[in-house]
């Protein structure tokens, strides 16, 4: 496996290589994004594209609306390097800020794609957010001119966000999703749960309860009010929960739906959806 933090090693690289798949991440890695590069891997093998996948290790400062949530992020590199050579990545590209945003070049951020905005979703609770990771995403698809890239379904706006964006670009870059990966007892793995306190933790497990919940109501608003009361007793700071159609993220009166909740446990901004009515797996 190759690790590489500069763009010219990269375009090196790159000019040895097939097309790839990519699984771009934050890096404090967890089972959640060893398993996207497990389905990276086979989507490579199926696609006939260069073995392995390319997992890039970046914490991008523009897509963090707060300072204090971007300086708490955690990192580990050396530990995140072994872990995607056991999953057997075959590159690991972990640039600096300067490498992805270089002084006195002007990186451009795309007009944003209707399902950033318009649902007032991860829109509205992290203004400016969306519009960070259209940046960088664009910028690194520039950098790494992958065939296809996997997104997990944990981040289910975002996952819809590169769709449309790879779309309306003409990026030529097929999205693929991943499953949500849990936790024994339902909690979403993610890179903030480090941040959760015993306490928060046992709090938490009500995301996944309330979406279990709503999976047993007979219409999105009901869903809406059994999720908002599971919320509410848990203490959380609701950003929002609500059915939405799955692609569009807006209102809907027909299927596909798609189950979402955002909100705060203590100081950790948390994450969750599920198909409804189906609820979580
Ligand atoms: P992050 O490092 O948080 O930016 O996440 C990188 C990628 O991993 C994104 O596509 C996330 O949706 C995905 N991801 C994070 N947590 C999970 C999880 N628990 N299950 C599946 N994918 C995940």
């Amino acid at each position: 496996m190759d690790v590489i933090t500069t763009r010219k090693d990269l375009a090196r690289w790159r000019a040895a290589s097939r097309p790839s798949v990519f699984v771009p991440t934050m890096g404090a890695l967890h089972e959640g994004h060893l398993s996207l590069m497990r389905l990276a891997n086979r989507a490579a093998d199926e696609r006939r594209l260069h073995p392995g996948c390319v997992v890039s290790i970046f914490v991008n400062p523009s897509q963090f609306n707060e300072q204090a949530d971007f300086d708490r992020y955690p990192r580990d590199l050396e530990r995140d390097i072994a872990l995607c050579e056991q999953q057997g990545a075959s590159l690991v590209l972990a640039p600096g800020v300067e490498e992805v945003y270089p002084p006195g070049v002007e990186i451009a951020t795309p007009p944003l794609p209707r399902v950033a905005w318009e649902p007032k979703l991860e829109d509205a609770a992290r203004p400016g957010h969306f519009a960070g990771v259209c940046r960088v995403l664009m910028r690194l698809f520039q950098l790494v001119q992958p065939a296809a890239a996997v997104f997990g379904e944990k981040d289910w706006q975002q996952l819809q966000v590169a769709r449309a964006l790879s779309d309306q670009e003409h990026l030529g870059v097929e999205i693929i999703g991943a499953p949500i990966v849990r936790d024994a007892d339902g909690l979403a793995l993610s890179s903030r749960n480090a941040r959760l306190s015993a306490e928060e933790r046992l709090r938490a497990l009500g995301l996944h309860r309330a979406l279990d919940a709503a999976s047993g109501a007979s219409t999105p608003s009901e869903a809406e009010h059994v999720m908002h009361d599971i919320l509410r007793g848990i203490h959380a700071e609701i950003a929002y929960c609500v059915v939405r159609d799955s692609r569009t993220l807006l209102p809907a009166n027909a299927g596909p739906y798609r189950a979402l909740i955002a909100c705060r446990i203590g100081t950790v901004h948390l994450l969750d959806n599920a198909p409804w009515p189906e609820g979580p797996s």
